[in-house]
């Protein structure tokens, strides 16, 4: 493949190379528009229709990346970023967060054995705490006034307390699934937690700036269509009052005439929030027939 801009004019994206952010960071920038071509295995996916390359490297290397400039984006959970952020030196500057996005939510929580002394940080002084993210563990059992010893794990932080090694762990959760089949319980949450893009800590050089900051345009655009519904519904003319104010988020809908009926009409808006069937019910209720949710493929304002 010929490549056509020179390195120095191609935008660097450092993205999970597998794991749970994989999927939904190359989903989020192929809806961007760029073309990825990536042969198994590889490390690097080069656009063939923009200046831009994606590297694929693990999630813990991606905030230093991006704050070495070795990339220009980067995608990363918020909570790899903050405990990575906790560790710069004074007068290091750290990647800005500049978007938050539309996936990978979990909570960084503390967790307490079912059968264990200490069911919150309040009786844990003294104990220890097993996490992989010291840093953050840290910050909030001081805020919370709680001493307690930190016990650094890489891996399988569920397992601490059955192994005698820790009180209390303080690990990542989404579904809570993991914790209770270990006989944990959840506790304090640390950090509400998901995907971020993170950019340099300092402007993009000229000859990039031009397409991060598109780019950065195009997530806001692909975040807020995927948000957005397109409803149809069939309505009697004096029901339009209270089926409009049904309408999550809509703004002035169009209203157009129904060929061979009088006091029927075809409503069409766009609504900016998700469209719950309880809403669907409500405006059957209210006197809406033929109701069509659409989603929204692409917006631009
Ligand atoms: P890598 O090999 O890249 O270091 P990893 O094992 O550190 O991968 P994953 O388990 O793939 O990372 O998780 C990546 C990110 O997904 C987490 O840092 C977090 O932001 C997010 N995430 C969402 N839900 C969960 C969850 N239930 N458990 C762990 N991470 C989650
Ligand atoms: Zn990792």
């Amino acid at each position: 493949m010929r490549v056509k801009w020179k390195r120095s004019e191609r935008v660097q994206i450092a993205v999970q190379k597998s794991g749970r952010l994989t999927d939904h960071s190359l989903a989020l920038l192929k809806r961007c528009g760029l073309r990825l071509t990536r042969g198994a295995g590889q490390l690097l996916a080069v656009a063939e229709n923009m200046p831009a390359d994606v590297l694929l490297v693990r999630d813990d290397e991606i905030p230093g990346l991006v704050r070495e400039g070795a990339c220009d984006l980067g995608i990363v959970g918020l909570n790899v970023a903050e405990e990575q952020r906790l560790g710069l030196a004074a007068g290091d500057l750290a990647p800005r967060t500049v978007r938050s996005l539309d996936f990978g939510g979990c909570r960084l929580a503390m967790a307490y054995p079912r059968e264990g002394s200490a069911r919150c940080a309040a009786q844990l002084g003294g104990g220890r705490v097993a996490t992989s993210y010291p840093r953050l563990t840290r910050k909030f059992l001081e805020e919370a006034g709680v001493e307690a010893e930190i016990i650094p794990f890489s891996g399988a932080v569920e397992l601490a307390p059955r192994l005698g090694r820790a009180d209390a762990i303080c690990d990542l959760v989404s579904s809570g699934k993991t914790l209770a089949a270990n006989q944990l319980d959840e506790g304090e949450t640390v950090l509400e937690s998901r995907a971020a893009l993170l950019a340099s800590p300092t402007e993009a050089p000229a000859a990039r700036r031009e397409l991060v900051d598109l780019l950065k345009r195009r997530i806001d655009a692909v975040m807020q269509a995927r948000e957005t519904k397109y409803i149809m519904l069939h309505a009697p003319r004096e029901a339009l009052r209270a089926i409009a104010e049904l309408l999550p988020g809509s703004e002035s809908p169009t209203i157009m005439a129904l060929e061979g009926s009088k006091d029927r009409v075809a409503l069409h808006a766009v609504c900016r929030e998700s469209i719950f069937w309880e809403t669907l019910e409500a405006l059957k209720n209210a006197g809406a027939s033929s109701i069509l949710v659409l989603p929204v493929e692409k917006m631009l304002e």
